[in-house]
Protein backbone atom coordinates (compact mmCIF):
# COMPACT_ATOMS: atom_id res chain seq x y z
CA UNK A 1 0.00 0.00 0.00
CA UNK A 2 1.36 3.05 -0.97
CA UNK A 3 1.09 6.52 1.51
CA UNK A 4 -1.24 9.16 0.48
CA UNK A 5 1.52 11.37 -0.25
CA UNK A 6 2.61 9.18 -2.96
CA UNK A 7 -0.29 8.60 -4.45
CA UNK A 8 -0.83 12.39 -4.65
CA UNK A 9 2.58 12.60 -6.74
CA UNK A 10 1.24 10.02 -8.81
CA UNK A 11 -1.73 11.95 -9.09
CA UNK A 12 0.02 15.27 -9.57
CA UNK A 13 1.89 14.00 -12.41
CA UNK A 14 -0.97 12.39 -14.36
CA UNK A 15 -2.82 15.79 -13.98
CA UNK A 16 0.68 17.55 -15.42
CA UNK A 17 0.87 15.32 -18.48
CA UNK A 18 -2.63 15.84 -18.67
CA UNK A 19 -2.70 19.59 -18.92
CA UNK A 20 0.79 19.69 -21.29
CA UNK A 21 -1.48 16.87 -23.65
CA UNK A 22 -3.99 19.97 -24.04
CA UNK A 23 -1.83 22.60 -23.62
CA UNK A 24 -3.35 23.99 -20.40
CA UNK A 25 -1.61 25.46 -17.37
CA UNK A 26 -0.94 23.33 -14.50
CA UNK A 27 -2.59 25.94 -12.23
CA UNK A 28 -6.27 26.02 -13.88
CA UNK A 29 -7.09 22.93 -12.64
CA UNK A 30 -7.83 22.16 -8.50
CA UNK A 31 -7.37 18.92 -7.30
CA UNK A 32 -10.40 18.26 -5.11
CA UNK A 33 -9.67 15.36 -2.34
CA UNK A 34 -12.98 13.32 -2.18
CA UNK A 35 -12.91 11.96 2.12
CA UNK A 36 -16.33 11.18 2.45
CA UNK A 37 -15.31 7.44 2.70
CA UNK A 38 -12.33 7.83 4.98
CA UNK A 39 -11.37 8.72 8.44
CA UNK A 40 -10.36 12.13 10.24
CA UNK A 41 -6.97 10.27 10.16
CA UNK A 42 -6.35 9.50 6.78
CA UNK A 43 -7.53 13.53 5.92
CA UNK A 44 -4.73 14.73 8.16
CA UNK A 45 -2.70 12.71 5.93
CA UNK A 46 -3.94 14.47 2.34
CA UNK A 47 -3.53 17.88 4.04
CA UNK A 48 -0.28 16.72 5.63
CA UNK A 49 0.46 15.82 1.41
CA UNK A 50 -0.44 19.72 1.08
CA UNK A 51 -3.95 18.88 -0.71
CA UNK A 52 -6.04 21.90 1.13
CA UNK A 53 -9.47 21.33 -0.86
CA UNK A 54 -11.17 18.56 0.74
CA UNK A 55 -14.38 17.48 -0.30
CA UNK A 56 -17.79 15.86 1.75
CA UNK A 57 -20.72 14.15 0.05
CA UNK A 58 -23.44 13.89 3.30
CA UNK A 59 -24.41 16.32 6.34
CA UNK A 60 -22.69 14.22 9.06
CA UNK A 61 -19.14 13.46 7.38
CA UNK A 62 -18.79 17.16 6.46
CA UNK A 63 -19.76 18.44 9.90
CA UNK A 64 -17.39 15.26 11.63
CA UNK A 65 -14.66 16.55 9.49
CA UNK A 66 -15.06 20.38 10.01
CA UNK A 67 -15.02 19.63 13.28
CA UNK A 68 -12.03 18.09 13.89
CA UNK A 69 -9.91 19.84 11.17
CA UNK A 70 -11.74 23.11 10.82
CA UNK A 71 -9.72 25.67 12.17
CA UNK A 72 -6.98 24.62 9.83
CA UNK A 73 -7.44 28.24 8.07
CA UNK A 74 -5.67 26.84 4.51
CA UNK A 75 -8.67 24.26 3.98
CA UNK A 76 -11.32 24.97 1.53
CA UNK A 77 -14.78 22.62 2.28
CA UNK A 78 -16.84 21.67 -1.12
CA UNK A 79 -19.58 19.90 -0.71
CA UNK A 80 -20.08 17.65 -3.65
CA UNK A 81 -23.17 15.33 -2.36
CA UNK A 82 -27.17 15.44 -3.19
CA UNK A 83 -28.32 17.82 -0.98
CA UNK A 84 -32.17 17.94 0.48
CA UNK A 85 -32.86 21.48 1.46
CA UNK A 86 -33.52 20.70 5.34
CA UNK A 87 -29.72 19.85 5.54
CA UNK A 88 -28.61 22.88 4.01
CA UNK A 89 -28.21 24.72 7.74
CA UNK A 90 -25.87 21.78 8.95
CA UNK A 91 -23.34 22.76 6.36
CA UNK A 92 -23.77 26.38 5.28
CA UNK A 93 -21.69 28.28 7.97
CA UNK A 94 -18.23 26.11 6.88
CA UNK A 95 -18.54 25.49 3.20
CA UNK A 96 -16.75 27.15 1.00
CA UNK A 97 -18.17 25.81 -2.23
CA UNK A 98 -21.20 23.90 -3.34
CA UNK A 99 -21.09 21.24 -6.39
CA UNK A 100 -24.23 19.81 -6.58
CA UNK A 101 -26.80 22.59 -6.69
CA UNK A 102 -29.95 21.70 -8.86
CA UNK A 103 -33.04 22.28 -7.16
CA UNK A 104 -35.11 25.58 -6.56
CA UNK A 105 -35.33 24.55 -2.68
CA UNK A 106 -32.12 24.25 -1.99
CA UNK A 107 -30.93 27.36 -3.25
CA UNK A 108 -33.84 29.01 -1.72
CA UNK A 109 -32.50 27.81 1.66
CA UNK A 110 -28.64 28.50 1.03
CA UNK A 111 -30.13 32.09 0.05
CA UNK A 112 -31.70 32.28 3.08
CA UNK A 113 -29.44 30.78 5.31
CA UNK A 114 -25.98 31.90 4.37
CA UNK A 115 -24.73 34.71 5.73
CA UNK A 116 -22.16 35.39 2.80
CA UNK A 117 -22.46 34.99 -1.23
CA UNK A 118 -21.69 31.38 -1.51
CA UNK A 119 -20.03 29.97 -4.67
CA UNK A 120 -22.46 27.22 -6.26
CA UNK A 121 -21.77 24.67 -9.27
CA UNK A 122 -24.72 23.73 -10.96
CA UNK A 123 -25.17 20.50 -11.37
CA UNK A 124 -25.86 18.47 -14.69
CA UNK A 125 -26.89 15.21 -15.71
CA UNK A 126 -25.58 14.95 -18.96
CA UNK A 127 -25.68 11.59 -19.67
CA UNK A 128 -29.07 10.93 -18.78
CA UNK A 129 -28.78 8.02 -16.25
CA UNK A 130 -32.04 7.81 -14.07
CA UNK A 131 -29.68 7.37 -10.75
CA UNK A 132 -28.16 10.81 -11.37
CA UNK A 133 -29.41 13.88 -9.90
CA UNK A 134 -28.67 17.02 -12.16
CA UNK A 135 -30.67 19.18 -14.89
CA UNK A 136 -30.77 18.55 -18.38
CA UNK A 137 -29.14 20.39 -21.15
CA UNK A 138 -33.00 22.00 -21.72
CA UNK A 139 -33.52 22.93 -18.04
CA UNK A 140 -29.88 24.67 -17.34
CA UNK A 141 -30.50 27.69 -18.42
CA UNK A 142 -34.25 28.47 -16.96
CA UNK A 143 -32.71 27.30 -13.43
CA UNK A 144 -29.94 29.81 -13.89
CA UNK A 145 -32.18 32.62 -15.10
CA UNK A 146 -34.45 31.93 -11.84
CA UNK A 147 -31.48 31.97 -9.62
CA UNK A 148 -30.77 35.70 -10.04
CA UNK A 149 -33.34 36.77 -7.40
CA UNK A 150 -31.08 34.68 -4.93
CA UNK A 151 -28.59 36.65 -3.86
CA UNK A 152 -26.27 34.71 -1.79
CA UNK A 153 -26.08 32.29 -4.73
CA UNK A 154 -23.10 32.83 -6.92
CA UNK A 155 -23.14 30.12 -10.04
CA UNK A 156 -19.35 29.62 -10.24
CA UNK A 157 -19.87 26.77 -13.12
CA UNK A 158 -21.37 23.84 -13.75
CA UNK A 159 -20.47 20.18 -12.22
CA UNK A 160 -21.30 16.40 -13.45
CA UNK A 161 -20.47 13.20 -12.94
CA UNK A 162 -19.89 10.42 -16.37
CA UNK A 163 -21.40 7.30 -16.03
CA UNK A 164 -18.97 4.55 -14.28
CA UNK A 165 -17.90 2.29 -16.71
CA UNK A 166 -18.71 3.97 -20.13
CA UNK A 167 -16.40 3.80 -22.84
CA UNK A 168 -13.86 6.46 -22.86
CA UNK A 169 -15.89 7.77 -25.72
CA UNK A 170 -18.99 8.29 -24.71
CA UNK A 171 -17.25 9.83 -20.89
CA UNK A 172 -15.50 12.40 -23.09
CA UNK A 173 -18.84 13.15 -24.81
CA UNK A 174 -19.90 13.75 -21.20
CA UNK A 175 -17.69 16.25 -20.30
CA UNK A 176 -17.71 18.14 -24.06
CA UNK A 177 -21.03 18.75 -23.56
CA UNK A 178 -20.76 19.91 -20.27
CA UNK A 179 -18.02 22.33 -21.76
CA UNK A 180 -20.77 23.58 -24.34
CA UNK A 181 -23.30 24.21 -21.87
CA UNK A 182 -20.74 25.93 -20.05
CA UNK A 183 -19.73 28.10 -22.66
CA UNK A 184 -23.09 28.93 -23.55
CA UNK A 185 -23.58 30.15 -20.61
CA UNK A 186 -20.92 31.87 -19.99
CA UNK A 187 -21.62 34.01 -23.28
CA UNK A 188 -24.75 35.28 -21.62
CA UNK A 189 -22.87 37.13 -19.07
CA UNK A 190 -25.24 36.92 -16.16
CA UNK A 191 -23.82 38.72 -12.92
CA UNK A 192 -25.28 35.99 -10.80
CA UNK A 193 -23.42 33.47 -12.79
CA UNK A 194 -19.88 34.11 -14.43
CA UNK A 195 -19.79 30.43 -14.82
CA UNK A 196 -16.18 29.97 -15.63
CA UNK A 197 -15.04 26.53 -14.01
CA UNK A 198 -15.89 23.17 -14.84
CA UNK A 199 -16.35 20.32 -11.61
CA UNK A 200 -16.02 17.20 -13.50
CA UNK A 201 -13.61 13.80 -13.22
CA UNK A 202 -12.94 11.37 -10.66
CA UNK A 203 -10.58 8.56 -9.91
CA UNK A 204 -10.91 6.77 -13.16
CA UNK A 205 -11.91 9.60 -15.95
CA UNK A 206 -9.64 12.64 -14.13
CA UNK A 207 -7.59 12.81 -17.30
CA UNK A 208 -10.21 13.03 -20.01
CA UNK A 209 -12.07 15.82 -17.80
CA UNK A 210 -8.81 17.71 -18.16
CA UNK A 211 -8.38 17.11 -21.51
CA UNK A 212 -12.20 18.58 -22.00
CA UNK A 213 -11.40 21.69 -19.41
CA UNK A 214 -12.02 20.63 -16.26
CA UNK A 215 -11.00 23.36 -13.52
CA UNK A 216 -12.48 20.82 -10.82
CA UNK A 217 -11.16 17.56 -10.40
CA UNK A 218 -12.83 15.75 -7.68
CA UNK A 219 -10.36 12.65 -6.33
CA UNK A 220 -11.52 9.90 -4.05
CA UNK A 221 -10.52 6.44 -4.07
CA UNK A 222 -7.14 6.89 -6.27
CA UNK A 223 -5.76 9.55 -3.38
CA UNK A 224 -7.04 7.64 -0.44
CA UNK A 225 -8.10 4.53 -0.66
CA UNK A 226 -11.18 2.89 0.96
CA UNK A 227 -11.93 2.82 4.36
CA UNK A 228 -15.26 1.35 4.26
CA UNK A 229 -15.55 0.57 8.40
CA UNK A 230 -15.43 3.79 8.47
CA UNK A 231 -18.05 4.54 5.89
CA UNK A 232 -20.36 7.89 7.43
C1 LIG B 1 -17.45 9.93 -4.36
C2 LIG B 1 -17.48 11.04 -5.33
C3 LIG B 1 -16.34 11.41 -6.05
C4 LIG B 1 -15.00 10.67 -5.96
O1 LIG B 1 -15.09 9.41 -6.54
P1 LIG B 1 -13.81 8.48 -6.73
O2 LIG B 1 -14.19 7.58 -7.84
O3 LIG B 1 -13.59 7.78 -5.45
O4 LIG B 1 -12.66 9.36 -7.10
C5 LIG B 1 -16.42 12.51 -6.90
N1 LIG B 1 -17.57 13.20 -7.04
C6 LIG B 1 -18.70 12.86 -6.38
C7 LIG B 1 -19.93 13.68 -6.58
C8 LIG B 1 -18.69 11.78 -5.51
O5 LIG B 1 -19.82 11.46 -4.85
Amino acid sequence: MSTVKERLETIEQRVKEACERSGRSRDEVTIVAVTKSVSVERTKEVIDASCFHLAENRPNGFRNKVEALGTDERLTWHYIGNVQSRQVKQFIDEVDVIHSLSTESVAKQIDKRADRVVDCFVQMNVSGEASKSGLTEDEVVPFIEMLEQYSNIRVIGLMTMAPYDASEEDIRNVFVRLREQRDRIQEKQFEHAPCTQLSMGMSNDFEIAIEEGATHIRIGTALVGKESEEMK
